[in-house]
């Protein structure tokens, strides 16, 4: 670590048990008056009971966020921001629904209060990916940053089993690739610790018992670490495999990360070392790559790309985009160690960190 650049995005974080009863407190804070609440439609009702605590500030509830940030979706939940004057959104839910908050935020500049409740770190972060006409376009902007995070764990109690070990490996992937990053600093890579390390702590916690207080309280700890992550600096190799897979073949996002994860950090085991180095010390195990695939395994995920909806004839087209868009990573990109790479996320096997190097 001879130089570096750190730069912080701004953003208040309430975290604990029950904060969701300091939503109106914040909302006078911000100054607002009218918020319209978003969420998904599986988490309607509990949108709707949340949003009491905003008291006559709540004016409305748009219930249709959907993954990915269609912009018809968009489309229609301005319409209602414009016809109810709603000055803030609140939005409740995982990356999905605060993707959607994030939309309105562009176009309007109106503040975001984000209440997450999945491990996505979305809400810490300035950047909003929308889905046109079958593509999915990322944006950076200050606009998009919310401006306070409402972390209430009890809300997560919920979180399906499957979906917590998911999204906190979706979570532990931006610390890992926040870890090599080409912006790199130490203040990130302490974060990116712990927050692995919180992450890794808690799920089998989780396993055990989903209502395990603590473990859900690490998590969601732990989940706001790397979503300051993803949000600082730029990521590399493993969120560019999961951009191309996520957008040709519509699979779903936290398995999606959770299946890809060990094989990209194999891909790049042996050139980013001092990250590497921290990996091991928070996993506990001297091969990063095998320790996130064992980890994943024995929490149950689904680890092959076949599993979920992948067909063997994407592999082709999907290395084709890879390659025809490069970008930074720690190991440059070659054709035959990165076909290897999708073959074996796409069989589900264990990563072998010796067939991804070249003969
Ligand atoms: P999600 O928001 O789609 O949630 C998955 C499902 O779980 C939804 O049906 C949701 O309603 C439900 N759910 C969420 N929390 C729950 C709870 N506590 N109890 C019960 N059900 C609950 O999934 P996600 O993985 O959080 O988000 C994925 C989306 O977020 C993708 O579109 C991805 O691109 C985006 N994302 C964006 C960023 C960013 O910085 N821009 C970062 C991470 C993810």
């Amino acid at each position: 670590m001879d130089s570096f650049v750190y730069n912080g995005n701004p953003g208040r974080v309430i975290f604990g048990r029950g904060t969701i009863s300091r939503l109106g407190e914040e909302a006078d804070r911000l100054g607002v008056q009218r918020i319209l609440v978003l969420s998904t439609p599986g988490q309607a009702n509990q949108a709707a009971g949340i949003a009491r605590n905003l008291g006559n500030r709540y004016i409305g509830l748009y219930a249709k966020a959907r993954m990915h940030t269609p912009t018809d979706t968009t489309a229609e939940a301005m319409e209602l921001i414009q016809s109810l004057r709603a000055d803030a959104v609140l939005a409740i839910g995982g990356g999905s629904t605060i993707g959607l908050g994030k939309a309105i935020a562009f176009r309007t500049d109106i503040p975001q209060v984000v209440v997450p409740t999945t491990y996505a770190g979305s809400e810490a972060t300035p950047i909003l990916g929308e889905t046109e006409n079958g593509r999915k376009v990322t944006k950076s902007s200050a606009k998009i940053l919310p401006e306070v995070i409402v972390y209430d764990v009890d809300l997560t109690l919920t979180l399906p089993l499957a979906m917590s070990v998911t999204s906190g490996m979706n979570a532990i992937a931006h610390a890992v690739e926040a870890l090599y990053a080409r912006e790199a600093n130490p203040v990130i890579s302490l974060m990116a610790t712990e927050g692995i390390g919180a992450i890794v702590g808690a799920l089998p916690l989780l396993k055990d018992d989903p209502h395990n207080i603590m473990g859900r309280r690490d998590a969601l700890y732990g989940a706001w670490l790397c979503g300051i992550c993803l949000g600082s600096v730029g990521m590399a190799l493993h969120h560019k495999i999961c951009h191309t897979l996520g957008g040709m073949f519509d699979l779903p996002h936290a398995q999606l990360h959770t299946a890809v994860l060990p094989h990209a950090v194999a891909y790049n085991q042996n050139s980013a070392l001092e990250a590497m180095a921290r990996i091991k010390a928070s996993l506990g195990w001297t091969d990063p790559a095998a320790a996130l695939y064992k980890l994943a395994l024995e929490l149950g995920a689904k680890m092959s790309l076949r599993e979920l909806g992948m067909k063997a004839d994407g592999i082709e087209p999907a290395l084709a985009q890879m390659l025809s868009n490069p970008y930074w990573n720690p190991r440059k990109l070659e054709e035959g160690p990165l076909r290897k790479l999708l073959i074996q996320a796409f069989e589900g096997t264990e990563p072998d960190t010796r067939v991804m190097q070249l003969p």
